[in-house]
Order: structure tokens, then sequence, then C-alpha cells
């Protein structure tokens, strides 16, 4: 009887542990945990906060998106629906992604490597971790910037500069450069700066947004970029979201796509440790791909 009823609270406890994903092993099938992590952040759970002055909306109980009204290019006709457009470019971007990772994607299966980034980072959206997206307008240089959280119990944090995103021109210059660099009259110098801003011509509008939320949760498993060695974000982002945002032909995309998607299965590159791996990153030439993609740029 007693050990029947340890048996039955063991039981218990692992279906428990398997429920939250308290340690990423735990996760029975990832194709299973990925749809779970999705459904428990769908809108039905959505609920409204109100995190003082600024408005806040939580998803699955445990993401907050803070001061998105403007998302993505400050054309919303209601206050909620900049939120409600950022929640569901993030899970689209977690599903594209997560898939792909894991190797239930259209590009098929990546090294075993890869899928198991993909349990940890259904580990981490499952933890009681902090995590907020933020929005902010004309503060960063980049369209995103992520943050893992740097010491246990701190937020994971994600800034998306919705003016970076919109292809906005800066606020931030001095008339002079609005005249000699961007050639702008004072009428519309004035209007940029106390107006709507200026889409200067020029300036990317990002368009692929689930792949960019994608690429910022990335971000909070470690990984930065570089060209010293393997750059895992931006190759996720280039293999599973269909090549750069920055490139409007398709069959051009379509090739960076494939080579990114060949990198992530390459047996030799993943079962390396760091060091040779960065070696082989360059006697492989794969450093040339980041290179490729940025001069085939529109
Ligand atoms: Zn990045």
């Amino acid at each position: 009887m007693l050990l029947r009823s340890v048996r039955t609270s063991l039981y218990f406890i692992l279906v428990l542990a398997a429920a939250r994903f308290t340690h990423a092993d735990t996760i029975p099938d990832l194709g299973t945990g990925i749809q779970e992590t999705l459904q428990s952040l769908q809108p039905a759970e959505w609920n409204q906060i109100n995190a003082g002055r600024h408005p806040a909306l939580t998803i699955g109980g445990r993401i907050t998106i803070e001061g998105c009204q403007s998302y993505p290019y400050h054309d919303n006709n209601s206050e909620e629906l900049g939120f409600h457009r950022l929640a569901s470019d993030l899970v689209a971007g977690l599903q594209q992604g997560l898939q792909c990772m894991a190797g239930l994607g259209p590009m098929g299966r990546l090294h075993p490597y890869h899928e198991q980034n993909a349990r940890r980072l259904i580990y981490l959206l499952n933890d009681d971790s902090g995590k907020v997206l933020r929005c902010v307008e004309d503060r960063t240089f980049a369209y995103a910037v992520a943050h893992p959280a740097e010491a246990p119990g701190a937020d994971n944090e994600i800034l998306i500069d919705t003016y970076r995103i919109s292809g906005f021109l800066s606020r931030k210059f001095d008339r002079a450069t609005y005249r000699d660099f961007f050639n702008l009259s004072e009428p519309l110098i004035e209007d940029h700066l106390t107006g709507k801003p200026l889409h200067v011509d020029g300036m990317h509008r990002y368009r692929k947004l689930p792949a960019l939320m994608f690429h910022e949760v990335t971000h909070w498993l470690g990984y930065e970029h570089t060209n010293l060695t393997a750059d895992v974000v931006d190759l996720y982002e280039t293999c599973c979201f269909a090549g750069s945002d920055h490139i409007s032909d398709a069959a051009i995309n379509r090739g960076f796509q494939q080579r990114a998607c060949g990198i992530l299965k390459d047996p030799d590159l993943w079962q390396a440790n760091q060091s040779n791996r960065k070696k082989l990153w360059y006697s492989k030439r794969y450093y040339r791909l980041k290179r490729e993609i940025r001069k085939a740029s529109d």
C-alpha cells in the first residue's frame, strides 16, 4: 500500500514535471513540447494588465509586452492593437523557428545540436524567469536588441525600436545634418521634428517581423553575433525564415537559405568543440555567407 502510494506520487511528480518542463531533459517529445508551449501563449490566455503609467500585455502569464502601442509601423488605429500584433508575431516566429530547429520544418533535419537548442529554448520559455519585450522609439541603432538575463532572477529582455523597424529617420540629429546630409528643406525639417517622422528612401522597413522576433529570442540562449565562428542566431534566421529581410529576390534568398541550412546540418561543424568549430568555420569557408548576403542586399 505504502509502495503503491509512493509509486502514485512519483508518477504524479513526473507528470507535473513534464507539464511545466522544469528541466529540458524532461520534454518527452519535441513536437509535443513545441505545440504545448505555443498553446500556452495563445491569445485566449492573454490578460491585460496595467503596469503603472505604461500599458502592458502579459501572454501565457509569463511574457510581458510593454509600451508597444506603435508597433510595428506607427499606424495603429487603437492603442491595444500594437501589443496584440507583437504577441502574434512572437508566437508565429516561435512556431516556425522552433519547428525548424527541431528538424520538423520544411528544411528537414538539422544536426541534433540544434534539437538540443530547441529543448533549451522551450525550457526557457516555460520557466519562471522574467521575460519582457519592450518597445522604444528612436533609442537604438538596431531594429531590436536582446539582453539575456545577467543573473538568476533577472529578466530576459528584448528592446524593439519601432523607429528603426519602420525605417523612420531619427529625430536625434541636429538641423544642419538634416539640411546638408539628408537634403531636407526647412519646412520638411520642421515637420519631421514636430509631426510624424519621415520615412526616407534607402532606409529599410523590416517586413519579416516573426523572423526578427525569433532572432531576438535565440539571443536569450546566450549567442552573440560573430564571424570568427558559427553565428548561430543569424544561421537560424536565414535557414528557418527563407533568407534575409534585406533581399527582395526570392530565388537569391532561397540560395542563401539552403546554404545556411546546409551549415546547420554539417556533422563535422556541430560535433566539434569550440576551438575546432572556429577552425572549420574558416577552412570550410562558411564565413563567406554573411559577407555575400550583405553584398546581395537591396
Ligand atoms: Zn541579433
